[in-house]
């Protein structure tokens, strides 16, 4: 479970190239790519008792995300379990009481970087009412800089919430590679990482110890094995793979899950939420209540630190 090392040949070019060959490729081959996922659950222990873990995640990464947390904290008060946001620090300092609804309700934030880098509007697709964004590339920052962002956001949310975060999400994480990062997040005293694929590393979605850092990486789309489960793949990419049976996909995934005795780590951007049918995934949660652990994601790095301390 510990091994980390990178995937070599064909799959990790068609995995960096992305774009739509890519994605038609893996739809036909996502049989075999979601099977060799669901066995690396054989032989885990169950999750904290149960059979299956969902980590419910939301990305706050546009003021228009914030406007919305209100009312999705209010969609979320009759599941079991707490979900955790991401958080952008310069939207919790302009935007405190969206992000204070959150933390009341239970739910946990998550340092998402102070800027965001790598924020644009798409026209045709989204642009907010912020034209301040910034759009630099997270890959272009040096590592001082990444760790600058990562420090200030923890800073902005001490100071206008009162609250230390314990763990990070990198901006567009899909293309990166956390693990320069980890360094950063223990002298920082984070604790966990959710910033990788689960098709980016040889443990297939399985959460890894990285020195103290426990890195959790996100699930795929059951459908689209190259691609996170997140509101961009479903809604946006290509037209959206999944405009009509978003909620549907992530019931699936779900079930699936449980099924291997295996574990969901997805986020959805909360300004899409609304367009989701969500029906189906509360349903899959109700029938699987006494199996499924839902966490978040700082109940599943403590609970998973002491399993492999044991
Ligand atoms: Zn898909």
């Amino acid at each position: 479970m510990s091994d980390t090392t990178e995937p070599t040949g064909l799959r990790v070019r068609i995995m960096r190239q992305g774009g739509r060959a890519a994605q038609l490729l893996s739809h036909l081959c996502s049989g075999a790519f979601t099977g060799r996922l669901e066995a690396a659950f054989d032989g885990t222990p169950t999750w904290n008792g149960r059979r299956s873990c969902l980590l419910l995640s939301f990305d706050v990464d546009f003021p228009e995300d914030a406007d919305v947390l209100p009312q999705l904290v209010e969609q979320l008060a009759s599941m079991q379990g707490k979900a955790s946001f991401a958080v952008v620090g310069r939207w919790v300092e302009d935007y405190p009481d969206e992000h204070r609804a959150v933390l009341e309700a239970g739910h946990e934030l998550v340092n998402h970087s102070y800027s965001h880098p790598e924020l644009v509007n798409v026209p045709g697709r989204f642009v907010s009412r912020r034209d301040d964004l910034n759009p630099r590339r997270w890959e272009t920052l040096s590592i001082q800089e990444k760790a600058a962002e990562i420090a200030q956001c923890q800073q902005a949310v001490q100071g206008t919430l009162g609250v230390d975060l314990a763990g990070f999400r990198a901006p567009h994480f899909g293309n990166v590679d956390p693990r320069p990062l980890y360094p950063i997040l223990n002298e920082l005293g984070l604790s966990y990482s959710t910033s990788m694929l689960a098709t980016r590393g040889r443990q297939l979605g399985v959460p890894v110890m990285e020195g103290d850092v426990v890195e959790i990486p996100v699930s795929t789309c059951p459908q689209h094995p190259l691609s996170s489960l997140d509101t961009w793949h479903g809604l946006y990419a290509h037209g959206g793979w999944h405009l009509q049976d978003f909620g549907e996909v992530l019931a699936q995934r779900l079930r699936t899950a449980d099924a291997s005795g295996g574990i969901t780590n997805i986020y959805l951007d909360p300004k899409d939420v609304s367009r989701i049918d969500m029906v189906p995934v509360f349903e899959a949660l109700a029938d699987l209540r006494d199996d499924c652990w839902v966490a978040t994601y700082s109940e599943f790095a403590t609970w998973f630190r002491a399993e492999c301390a044991t």
